[in-house]
């Protein structure tokens, strides 16, 4: 029986199928369709992964995160962020925090995410000292002065607690608001 040229599916190219099931001309196609597709999933890995680190309703993003909630490219949006055409707010050296609302005015909705799996967790921060950073800590961990984390702890209404003559705040809140490798 007379077998049917079929159609690579990727280099697109007419072939003679070895048996019914082949879809590609070639070894070297098969490979190439196979890099493509781990590449897919490892990317695919990574948004997931890190849609997850984003707390709920978190109002500033790292640009990777602001990138990902609208499906921008990272380049893109720091050329933007770069051009002042997003504005931003820089929290400190490289510590680049776009506002939601900016985003969302300039490009629409955010895209909606691969959530974790489990329900979502209420937001607990412990003000126990173990889990806390004193601002002293958190100048010298983020390379910022005690005056900014000041600032910051008051406008993005990060809970404190004095203990002593020195002032605490949630290591979780402080590592969210500067953590973030959007690093420029
Ligand atoms: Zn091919």
């Amino acid at each position: 029986m007379k077998r049917i040229n079929k159609q690579c599916l990727n280099c697109g190219e007419e072939f003679l199928p070895k048996t019914v099931t082949s879809v590609y001309c070639s070894h070297i196609c098969s490979k190439k369709a196979y890099k493509v597709k781990m590449k897919g999933l490892k990317n695919e890995a990574e948004l997931k992964a890190l849609a997850d680190k984003i707390p709920e309703n978190r109002a500033f993003l790292s640009v990777p995160e602001a990138g990902m909630l609208f499906g921008i490219a990272k380049r893109t949006l720091y050329r933007l962020v770069g051009q002042g055409k997003i504005p931003s707010v820089n929290l400190g050296t490289r510590l680049v925090r776009i506002d939601l609302r900016v985003m969302e005015g300039i490009f629409g909705p955010a895209r909606a995410l691969p959530q974790a799996q489990s329900a979502p967790k209420k937001k607990l921060y412990s003000l126990e000292k173990e889990d806390c950073y004193s601002i002293g800590e958190i100048a010298q961990r983020f390379q910022i002065s005690e005056g900014s984390v000041y600032n910051h702890i008051r406008k993005y209404s990060i809970p404190t607690r004095q203990i002593g003559k020195h002032v605490y705040a949630p290591k979780m809140e402080i590592d969210n608001l500067y953590n973030g490798n959007d690093f420029i």
